[in-house]
């Protein structure tokens, strides 16, 4: 086999196993399409091996650590006493975790698989639009199909002053680390800085946060971030807003500057760079595939079809917001469209959940987004500290709340945000009600399990209407 090309030809050539990628492809499959998927690295993508899944399980292992923390001696807990403080192994969280990943690799690996898609591993580059070759571990192998679906994902942007290695990490290192850092300097307070930032300092850590902008979580509305900001201040985070990092110092501190132009040092075992993701565009022949670019994603219309026939790229390849779920929806609708089904990426709403503590989910528009847009609309807003299963879960003390937006002349809801513990659970019902184009009365006609989290939103809506039960 060595020194000879395999040629491979198929209807469907899918290029990366993230959400999106495998996501499509197991869809195509599904509908009969003769489908090839590559992938470079491990089947799962950003998402499974080193963002959604990870990160999540940093955060629970570090909320399992911070609970014990508190009942070490704590008066102020459930009446659950520790008699020593508890310890963390770091290097065996993490293979916890890598095991929590290796079993979804293997999931994805099966379901493909079941779906007859043909997996290649290696890393595709493109010599057209409808021709890449692949370096595999048994020699070269060159695709070529009919449709084309770009999944590539995105990469962590790097600061050209802190680039990455040694003590300057990406979130990928942040998720493998063997030991707790004693002090660590995150820069970047958007979902993912934030998230990990609380995660470290639950599990021990001191930790910074430097932001260029004046507030942390730019892209939810403020009363949302507020909750999250305060929590992080009572747990000891120490904030820099308006402050940019400059640089390292011979010591390894960072070196940042604030809003007035002042320089301060923070003294750092690890910095982690959050400062954002960009899509993966190089290394792989796009440009020889003379596809129309948006910026700096790949330009796709409503059917996430590209400039070039039957080239399709989906995912954080294309665009805003780059999660994971919105790689799904996308990978499943061009996979229905190349088998003849009349699809359009037109959903109500994205949801979008940040796993800080509290945590925040934001679907459809805000208040302001909707006044923007010239709606004139009604809200309710309920808060947690009124719900029954908040307080047995302590959840209402970081000032948590649901909240309901619709459009005032015949009430049809634009738009659900909430704060507070586990909220992310709610999401599923949030996106339906949008999704569904329901109205308050839906809301208020649909009986909620007692007691549940899921009763603010049902208040929230029948406090819109002018008659919460419950405040
Ligand atoms: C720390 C962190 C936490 C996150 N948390 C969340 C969250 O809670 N919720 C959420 O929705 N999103 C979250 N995200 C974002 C989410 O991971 C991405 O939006 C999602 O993975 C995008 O999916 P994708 O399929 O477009 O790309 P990716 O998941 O990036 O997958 C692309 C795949 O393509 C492969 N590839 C690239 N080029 C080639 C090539 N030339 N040949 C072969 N293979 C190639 C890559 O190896 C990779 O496996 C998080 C991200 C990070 C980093």
């Amino acid at each position: 086999m060595s020194g000879m090309t395999e040629v491979l030809k198929t209807h469907v050539l899918v290029v990366g196993g993230g959400p999106g990628g495998y996501v499509a492809a197991i869809r195509a499959g599904q509908l009969g399409l003769d489908t090839i998927l590559v992938e470079g690295d491990t089947l799962g993508g950003t998402c499974l091996i080193r963002g959604c899944i990870p990160s999540k399980a940093l955060i629970h292992a570090a909320e399992k650590f911070a609970g014990m923390a508190k009942a070490n001696g704590d008066k102020g807990s459930l009446g659950i006493r520790l008699s020593a403080p508890p310890a963390i192994d770091l290097a065996e969280t993490v293979r916890w975790k890598d095991g929590i990943t290796a079993k979804l690799n293997g999931g994805v690996a099966a379901l493909l698989k079941k779906a007859k898609v043909k997996t290649v591993a290696g890393w595709a580059k493109f010599s057209d639009a409808k021709t890449c070759s692949v370096e595999t571990k048994d020699g070269p192998v060159t695709i070529t199909a009919e449709h084309v679906i770009l999944a590539q994902g995105s990469v962590p942007v790097e600061l050209p002053i802190l680039p990455f290695g040694g003590n300057v990490i990406s979130s990928t290192e942040a998720l493998s680390l063997d030991s707790v850092p004693k002090r660590l300097v995150v820069i970047g307070a958007g979902y993912i800085g934030l998230e990990l930032g609380s995660a470290f300092r639950k599990l021990g850590s001191d930790v910074t946060v430097i932001e260029a902008l004046d507030r942390i979580l730019p892209l939810y509305d403020e009363q949302l971030s507020t909750p999250v900001r305060h929590s992080l201040e009572k747990a000891g985070v120490t904030m820099h807003l308006q402050a940019s990092a400059l640089g390292l110092d011979a010591s390894g501190a960072v070196r940042a500057k604030d809003k007035d132009g002042k320089e301060f040092t923070v003294p750092a075992d690890k910095v982690l760079v959050t400062v954002g993701r960009k899509p993966r565009t190089e290394g792989w022949g796009l440009e020889a595939m003379a596809v129309d670019m948006d910026g700096r994603f790949v330009k796709v219309d409503d059917q996430c079809r590209t400039s070039m026939r039957n080239v399709w790229a989906i995912g954080d390849l294309v665009g805003e917001p780059m999660l994971a779920h919105k790689a799904s929806a996308q990978g499943e609708m061009v996979a229905e469209i190349i088998a003849g089904h009349r699809r359009h990426f037109t959903p109500a709403g994205i949801p979008a959940v940040c796993f800080t503590d509290p945590e925040i989910v934001s679907i459809g528009l805000s208040p302001a987004e909707a006044e923007a847009q010239g709606i004139e609309i009604v809200t309710g807003q309920f808060p947690y500290m009124a719900n029954g299963r908040a307080l047995t879960l302590e959840a209402e003390k970081e000032g948590g709340f649901v909240r309901v937006v619709a459009r005032k002349i015949d009430h049809r809801i634009v738009g659900i945000q909430a704060v507070g513990s586990h909220v992310s659970e709610l999401s599923g019902e949030f996106s339906l009600a949008l999704e569904m184009g329901a109205v308050l009365e839906d809301l208020a006609g649909t009986i909620h399990a007692h007691p549940t989290l899921s009763e603010a939103f049902h208040e929230g809506a029948l406090k819109a209407l002018g008659h919460a039960i419950h405040i």
